[in-house]
């Protein structure tokens, strides 16, 4: 049985990520910040025949990562997937794209670190804190839920679809800087098998862009579930949506 961590996993493309690879047969844990919300999504996933628990963490939290480490060791004493999903734009529920208190000459410094702490330094303090058990696994993988909008070869292009979006200093480079760390996790790891990606799920209808995404959860879920889920042979340092490689 494989265990799965994702984080963020309350609710949007987390919860549905839980949910498919649940329905794969893995032991999913159901990070979340908030104790009762996380609890009461893993409760629904069980109604639905999951094995779900859940699991309190705090990705801006290094203490919470640690003890979600001990906590995950102590009950199953390995981890073979780790997701990591939680992220916030920064303007609460507005778009990246429709946000202006994101536009680069106008930025409040504040709110660009708290992006960067949850977007970025999160998946530093989590991976780092359960490393140690995905050592363990014969077959470890992780996956970090990007954005095409980390894409610099897409938002770069003058006569692209992203050069008439608004420009953002805070959620659009905490996911360039994700797409580069998970290339040097790629690269630290693949000697010991655990294969590292970034997914682009796509706009995707939930709460972090007030539900203008034209996808469901689980469209936007599908391609982080296949990279949770390669073959030994299968890509590492990539970055892919559902229809293959996302230029960087
Ligand atoms: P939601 O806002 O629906 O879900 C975000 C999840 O992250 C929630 O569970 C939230 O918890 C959690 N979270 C935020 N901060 C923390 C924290 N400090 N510790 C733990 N959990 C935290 O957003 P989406 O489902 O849309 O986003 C999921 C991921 O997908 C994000 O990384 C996002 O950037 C990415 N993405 C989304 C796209 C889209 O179109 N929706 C497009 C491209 C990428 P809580 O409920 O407590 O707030």
């Amino acid at each position: 049985m494989n265990i799965a961590l994702v984080t963020g996993a309350n609710k949007g493309i987390g919860r549905a990520v839980a949910e498919q690879l649940a329905a794969l047969g893995m032991t999913v844990l159901i990070g979340a910040r908030d104790p009762h919300r996380g609890e009461q999504a893993a409760a629904a996933l069980r109604e639905r025949g999951a094995d779900a628990h859940a699991l309190v963490l705090d990705v801006t939290d290094q203490a919470s990562a640690l003890a979600a480490a001990a906590w995950i060791e102590e009950r199953h004493g390995r981890l073979d997937v780790l997701v990591n999903n939680a992220g916030i734009t920064g303007s609460g529920q507005v778009s990246p794209q429709d946000a202006t208190d994101q536009i680069p000459s106008s930025v409040d410094l504040d709110m660009v670190r708290a992006v960067f702490e949850t977007n970025v330094l999160g998946v530093i303090a989590v991976t780092n804190a359960v490393l140690p058990l995905l050592r363990r696994s014969p077959a470890a993988r992780i996956v970090n839920v990007s954005s095409h909008a980390a894409s610099l070869t897409l938002t770069s292009a003058p006569d692209g679809p992203f050069a008439a979006l608004l420009p953002s200093a805070a959620y659009t480079p905490s996911k360039a800087a994700l797409s580069a760390l998970t290339v040097q996790y790629a690269n630290e790891l693949r000697k010991d098998g655990i294969l590292v990606n970034a997914a682009a799920p796509g706009f995707v209808d939930t709460d972090s862009n007030n539900h203008t995404g034209f996808l469901t959860p689980a469209q936007g879920a599908a391609v982080v579930v296949c990279l949770a889920t390669l073959g030994a042979d299968g890509p590492t340092a990539g970055f892919f949506s559902a229809d293959g490689p996302v230029a960087w």
